[in-house]
């Protein structure tokens, strides 16, 4: 039997709607034996993570979802096994962190052109935390009415074309790549399915992350397809690059996203956790 695996997901630090132990304790009971914490920007609760993690034996890999623009689209990288008092990434964690500030500010001025009013008051009152994102605001759309599920709510305020859009401008990838590899981690593209890239541009991006010091891809995610995940598996092997699978779980009550579901790697990849020595420990324990 193999032990499950799952190398992406977000407490509420960033977007996710848990805390760091609530995270790591619903992973438990999902049967997850290696995960990986993985906020916007933010290493904040990895610790706690990491203290709860070792009083229910099971691995946690200090993780974090780096955004990234590349040739104008935001992109996001993950760092894996990333050592979080590297003053390099924290610094550059940071600038970026700075940057969703700014562009939150940019995002409730949009909204209030739009007739909300207060909203940049009522956000950071609700929102404690730099790291904010477009879920923030996508929650605070909702609670209000503005429309009826997360998808509407994108589609109408916050997705590019959306009445309250704001293109973030990130890091370069060479950038966000270097800050990971200084702290030691391992550079993963998060869903790259996501981004709607043409199968060259994605090829292109993955040339450059290759290029740049990157290591691996996520080849499964929750809800990615059968097709896609081949694909995806596909090009790992043509750019030699390693596989990841992560949920991305950020929230309770999805139907289609949990901790630790449906992410069986395609057979014919190699498993970026392969020589983790969390990993045989985690082999160790299912066999016991
Ligand atoms: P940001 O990094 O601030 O631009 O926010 C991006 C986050 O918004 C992603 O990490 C997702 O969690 C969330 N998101 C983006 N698009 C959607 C969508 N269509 N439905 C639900 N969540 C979304
Ligand atoms: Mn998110
Ligand atoms: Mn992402
Ligand atoms: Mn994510």
């Amino acid at each position: 039997m193999s032990p499950i695996i799952d190398l992406h997901s977000h407490s509420y630090y960033s977007d996710g709607s848990l805390s760091p132990t609530e995270l790591v304790t619903r992973a438990h009971a999902q049967g997850v034996k290696l995960l990986a914490l993985t906020d916007h920007d933010e290493t904040k609760g990895l610790a706690e993570a990491q203290e709860q993690a070792k009083k229910l034996g099971i691995h946690l890999v200090n993780g974090v979802e780096v955004s990234v623009s590349w040739q104008s689209k935001t992109i996001h990288i993950i760092g894996l096994g990333v050592d979080i008092d590297n003053p390099e990434l924290q610094a550059g964690l940071k600038q970026i962190r700075d940057e969703r500030v700014k562009r939150a500010k940019k995002i409730a001025e949009k909204m209030q052109k739009c007739g909300l009013e207060n909203v940049w008051q009522e956000i950071t009152e609700e929102v404690g935390f730099e790291a904010i994102t477009r879920t923030h605001f996508a929650r605070y759309l909702l609670a209000r009415g503005h429309a009826k599920d997360m998808q509407q709510v994108f589609k109408r305020w916050l997705a590019p074309k959306g009445k309250a859009y704001v293109n973030g401008q990130w890091v370069a990838l060479e950038q966000a790549l270097a800050w990971i590899k200084q702290a030691g981690g391992q550079a993963v593209i998060a869903h790259p399915i996501r981004y709607r890239l043409t199968h060259a541009k994605l090829e292109e991006l993955v040339k450059d992350f290759k290029q740049h010091g990157g290591v691996g891809i996520e080849v499964v995610g929750s809800y990615s397809n059968v097709k896609e995940r081949s694909y995806v598996a596909s090009l790992a092997r043509r750019f030699g690059l390693l596989a990841s699978v992560g949920s991305d779980f950020h929230s309770p009550g999805n139907p289609y996203i949990e901790l630790g579901r449906n992410l069986t790697l395609p057979l014919e990849t190699n498993a970026i956790w392969q020589d983790w020595p969390a990993y045989q420990d985690a082999l160790q324990a299912v066999a016991s």
